[in-house]
């Protein structure tokens, strides 16, 4: 049995070095797939070897073999990341066709994540990569709807998912541009960064995704302003938030609702 977690960990290790290439490579219009991975300091194309996840950095002490250029050690922790949001998937969803959907969505959402904290932008390329991924959930969603990923839902839970994320934010957004009279009052990557995340969750965990990343990051702006990081003007990205929700909506979603719906 443990033999199945520990496949499941290194699977998830490998994609996690597939998302530090998306990480490093999207926001520079770069190809993901050619060239093959070299140190960004001399160069030198990386063999194989040098691309075993977390080991190959471990065992160079985070240098490069040719040049001894250090190695950031977030593409170790974005590695362990992965692993560890995987291994979570596996733990809820088992062998199944909602371990398979959500873990193409969380490859998706953790570069997204990077990315939106260091450039700020949510790429068009990778919200279009989630969506297709959304097409096939609906329809294998409606193929074979007893196995539905949503708890026992409708065909039409994605488009509803897509309302009520994408929708609802659109919608602040609007009210924030006309109360404040400016066009930058919601970044509309946000807004689109939803609509995946709404065909994979369905309204209802798309609807508590959204009120749980705006608390989390409600939480952590008050904590930057507390700790004197930030002032009252400053803007931090919602990106990672709404990463952080939707993965805590796609793990505990179900439970927090029926726990929120006993005390009522
Ligand atoms: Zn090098």
């Amino acid at each position: 049995m443990a033999a199945v977690y520990i496949f499941i960990f290194i699977f998830g290790l490998a994609l996690g070095s597939f998302v530090n290439v998306l990480i490093y490579r999207v926001p520079e219009g770069k190809s993901i797939i050619a060239p093959p991975s070299a140190c960004p300091s001399c160069g030198k194309r990386l063999s194989p070897l040098d691309l075993i996840p977390v080991v190959s950095w471990l065992l160079l002490m985070g240098k490069c073999r040719y040049c001894k250029a250090r190695i950031s050690p977030r593409y170790l922790f974005v590695e362990l990341l992965t692993g560890a949001a995987v291994i979570g998937l596996f733990l809820k969803f088992g062998t199944s066709f909602a371990f398979l959907a959500f873990t193409y969505l969380i490859v998706i959402l953790i570069a997204i994540f990077f990315i939106d904290a260091d450039h700020r932008i949510i790429p068009d390329e990778l919200v279009i990569a989630g969506l297709a991924g959304g097409v096939i959930v609906m329809a294998y969603n409606i193929l074979f709807p007893g196995q539905m990923i949503y708890g026992g839902g409708k065909w039409w839970l994605p488009l509803a998912g897509i309302l009520s994320g994408s929708g609802l934010l659109l919608l602040v957004a609007i009210i924030g541009m006309l109360v404040y009279r400016t066009d930058d009052a919601m970044g509309m990557g946000d807004v689109k960064l939803f609509a995946p995340i709404g065909m994979f969750l369905g309204w209802q965990l798309t609807l508590e995704a959204l009120f749980l990343s705006i608390i989390l990051a409600g939480i952590a702006s008050l904590l930057l302003i507390i700790l004197r990081k930030k002032n009252k003007k400053d803007t931090i990205p919602f990106g990672p938030f709404i990463v952080i929700g939707a993965y805590l909506c796609i793990i505990l979603g179900w439970d927090i609702i029926k726990w929120y719906t006993g005390l009522l």
